[in-house]
């Protein structure tokens, strides 16, 4: 089936549920066993809930793997993949991505002898060089938060592959509509659900979806030993927003197209960096692995961090505040926000510049974006 279709439909078995057709929220702990040593299909909601069981398939059906896991955060989903790995292993990161994932391999598991070497990825050679040193993995985030750089997802999995190395990516940007790593290789995909996948910005949540058994089995094993997963009513919710996921997904990108265009003949901008522009270093590449651009994007305003900040003041209907993906369009400063826990010598490097600025594009109407942003650069 199509993806609409198992975005809608995957997951659910009315059958099951009285002929229920929504998945009920099952706020239960436990469940009654059918008789002694008898367990029924779930038996404690740690180790399975059928409102996350649901959510769990319908991810897994669209990510196009064999399983998936449903999280409490997308940092709880990180951090369990993570776990799947032992002190003293080196993970190649792309040393252009989310914060957050900064901040965990640099302040949590750095001091557990887990050992993160960052590497540009949009250089095979870097990449080549680096594996041969040894490493367990290679964590990629394609397009990259918030300068909008693409990996060669296929490249870099066939690489890591040959020398041994597990590869995981972070889709969160995309979401499985636009992008899916698993076709190009990829052994473990990563999403924050708190963004496109639930869309409505009411949930925090993780996933992990992966394709081969074994792996599918250890991500299961930690989910239930550490206790990261969902809560059932917050399932319920992802599950409901993932149903116009192909929608809105559609609309975003529509959206932040048309705004990406406009800004780059706006004379206040110095530079857009979306990866749908034919400007985009690595446009073709984009057009290769990724069906679409969804809604978030950075540009580079003239004028430098005064200019940004008031910018950031100016608008009235974009609202300034971290996160991305919701129906409501949002304005940030990655300096000073998202990306603020990064040492600034490293910020400065990636080209996280104080003249940036990132925004997500949300589902009004875009010739009320346009506006505000016009009347926002005017008065900046
Ligand atoms: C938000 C985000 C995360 C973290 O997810 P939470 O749900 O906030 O814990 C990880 N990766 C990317 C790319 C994100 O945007």
């Amino acid at each position: 089936m199509k993806f609409k279709t198992l975005a809608i439909h995957s997951g659910h078995r009315k059958d099951e549920h009285y002929g229920a057709v929504m998945t009920p929220v099952y706020q239960t702990s436990t469940f009654a066993f059918r008789g002694v040593n008898e367990p029924g299909r779930f038996d404690y909601s740690r180790s399975g809930n059928p409102t996350r069981k649901a959510l769990e398939e319908c991810l897994a059906a669209l990510e196009g793997g064999s399983a998936g896991f449903a999280f409490a955060t997308g940092m709880a989903a990180e951090t369990t993949a993570l776990m799947l790995f032992n002190s003293g292993d080196t993970i190649i990161v792309h040393n252009d991505l989310y914060g957050g994932t900064y901040r965990l391999f640099e302040s949590v598991f750095r001091s557990k002898g887990l050992c993160a070497r960052y590497v540009d990825l949009r250089d095979a050679d870097a990449l080549e060089r680096t594996l041969r040193d040894g490493a367990a993995a290679v964590w990629i985030e394609s397009p990259t938060n918030p300068l909008m750089n693409l990996v060669d997802l296929r490249a870099t999995a066939g690489a890591a592959h040959r020398h041994g190395a597990l590869v995981i990516c972070d889709n969160t940007f995309l979401s499985p509509y636009f992008q899916r790593p698993l076709e190009f290789g990829v052994d473990v995909v990563i999403h924050s659900t708190t963004k496109y996948i639930n869309g409505h910005s009411d949930v925090v949540g993780g996933a992990i979806i992966v394709k081969d058994a074994g792996l599918a089995e250890r991500v299961g094993f930690l989910q239930n030993a550490m206790g990261t997963c969902a809560g059932p009513q917050d399932c319920f919710l992802v599950l409901r927003g993932i149903k116009t996921l192909a929608l809105r997904m559609e609309e975003h990108n529509r959206s932040a197209l048309a705004i990406a265009e406009w800004l780059s003949d706006h004379p206040k901008v110095e530079r857009v960096l979306h990866p749908g522009l034919p400007s985009h270093p690595q446009y073709q590449l984009g057009l290769t692995q990724m069906r679409g651009y969804g809604g978030t994007f950075s540009f580079q305003i003239r004028g430098g961090q005064e200019a940004a900040f008031r910018t950031l003041s100016g608008v009235r209907v974009f609202t300034l505040a971290e996160s991305l993906g919701g129906v409501e369009s949002l304005i940030e400063h990655p300096v000073t926000m998202t990306h603020a826990s990064m040492p600034p010598d490293v910020r400065q490097a990636m080209g996280i510049t104080p003249s940036l600025i990132r925004v997500s594009v949300g589902l009004e109407d875009v010739a009320d974006l346009i506006e505000d942003l016009n009347a926002a650069l005017e008065g900046a």
